[in-house]
């Protein structure tokens, strides 16, 4: 595999350790056979886990009877998605852009934030919304960016958390604050309490539109609909990707309120956005999210998470919210670790070197928790061991 990986791929991943063949549930199997628990769920983005039964029904009917229509014409999954996800903000006036991707969807927040004739943007160091330009003009870590400048040049950063940061920084040029509620890339920081309500007010108080990026707190994964809903701020946009196709591409940007520009005919687009299998795959896990009250279960499984590995010797603490959740360890020894659990048969993620990332999907069981704090406890203690 890593032969004919190299022969053809482009190297910006990095030649990857396995090959996956199959998915089911809460596990996949890669080419040996070989089976893995997995807790990265394709990096937040799996929320019903693989092959669920509503999502491969939705798709296979979809695509047997309307696959594709380009945008000029309308089908009815998407305008059933898009109310949905009108319904889910509360906002009877929220208008839905669809496209493929997390950057995607940012870079049509983006372009929204220009239609109010200012160009500055804020967004947070250590942030992260997506490798296209415009995107990664807004993505606060300097080594993805450095290869790319020139990016957009209007752009500053501050500090996530401080909020005396952003009031230096915002003014009445500002067009657009962009945050995540709890940065997911950056090692799932959190933000102080008060913090994005803060934010909402120095905003306000400027006339700038709040952007929060949802794209990896989305879709029920820290236990509320887009991860924001407990500070009781209200956004001007929120950015979807990752978990609202449940494994599908499709991204989604929604305006809110009615200070917030919105598009005109001819000033966005995009030919796959919205396509009626992405479409009709999301309808299916977002009823299936209400109907099984996985927001309660994704926010009952991470407090047990929580409970259970900080008992575990060489973690320092877990931050995160829902199954969105940032295990510290004592030590700089993170990837050691991720390559350890992956011998085991476990998928975790180590975003930086003293931090495992894990995202399960939403249907987790109690059993799948206990047998990753299990594999996790083993792999550490192997890892310290030598
Ligand atoms: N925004 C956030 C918060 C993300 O975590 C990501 C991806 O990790 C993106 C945007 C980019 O999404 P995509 O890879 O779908 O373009």
């Amino acid at each position: 595999m890593t032969d004919r990986w190299q022969d053809v791929m482009q190297n910006n991943y990095g030649t990857p350790g396995i090959a996956l063949v199959k998915g089911e549930g809460v596990y996949v199997w890669d080419e040996e056979g070989k089976r893995y628990l997995d807790f990265l769920g394709g990096i937040a983005t799996n929320v019903l886990g693989h092959a669920h039964p509503v999502v491969v029904k939705a798709v296979s009917q979809q695509i047997a009877k309307l696959g594709h229509t380009s945008n000029l014409y309308a089908h009815n999954q998407g305008i059933e998605l898009a109310r949905k996800l009108q319904v889910m903000t509360g906002d009877p006036k929220a208008k839905v852009f669809f496209c493929n991707s997390g950057a995607e969807a940012n870079e049509a927040a983006i372009k929204i934030s220009r239609l109010t004739g200012r160009t500055q943007i804020i967004a947070a160091e250590g942030g992260f919304h997506g490798r296209t330009m415009g995107a990664l003009s807004i993505t606060g870590q300097e080594p993805k960016r450095l290869p790319f400048k020139p990016l957009l040049s209007d752009v500053k950063f501050v500090t996530f958390g401080s909020i005396d940061a952003l009031r230096k920084a915002i003014s009445k040029k500002t067009a657009m604050v962009i945050l995540e509620a709890i940065q997911g890339e950056n090692g799932v920081v959190v933000p102080p309490n008060g913090y994005l309500r803060q934010v909402q007010a120095l905003c306000d108080e400027h006339g700038a539109l709040l952007a929060i990026d949802a794209v990896q707190t989305g879709i029920g994964r820290t236990g509320e609909w887009f991860g924001f809903e407990h500070a009781g701020i209200h956004p001007n946009i929120v950015t979807l990707a990752k978990g609202l196709g449940g494994g599908l591409p499709l991204g989604a940007m929604i305006t809110l309120g009615s200070n917030t520009p919105n598009f005109k005919p001819g000033e966005h687009g995009s030919t796959f956005g919205g396509n009626p299998v992405s479409c009709a795959a999301s309808n299916a896990v977002l009823d299936y999210i209400q109907k099984k009250n996985l927001l309660d279960k994704a926010h009952d499984a991470g407090e047990f998470l929580k409970g259970e590995l900080a008992q575990i010797p060489g973690v320092q603490g877990v931050r995160g919210r829902g199954l969105l959740l940032g295990i510290e360890l004592k030590g700089e020894f993170a990837s050691a670790v991720q390559a350890k659990a992956l011998s085991k048969g476990l998928l975790v993620n180590a975003p930086n070197k003293s931090i495992i990332r894990i995202a399960p999907p939403l249907t987790v069981k109690k059993r799948d928790l206990k047998e990753f704090v299990q594999l996790f406890a083993e792999a550490l203690s192997e890892v310290h061991r030598g």
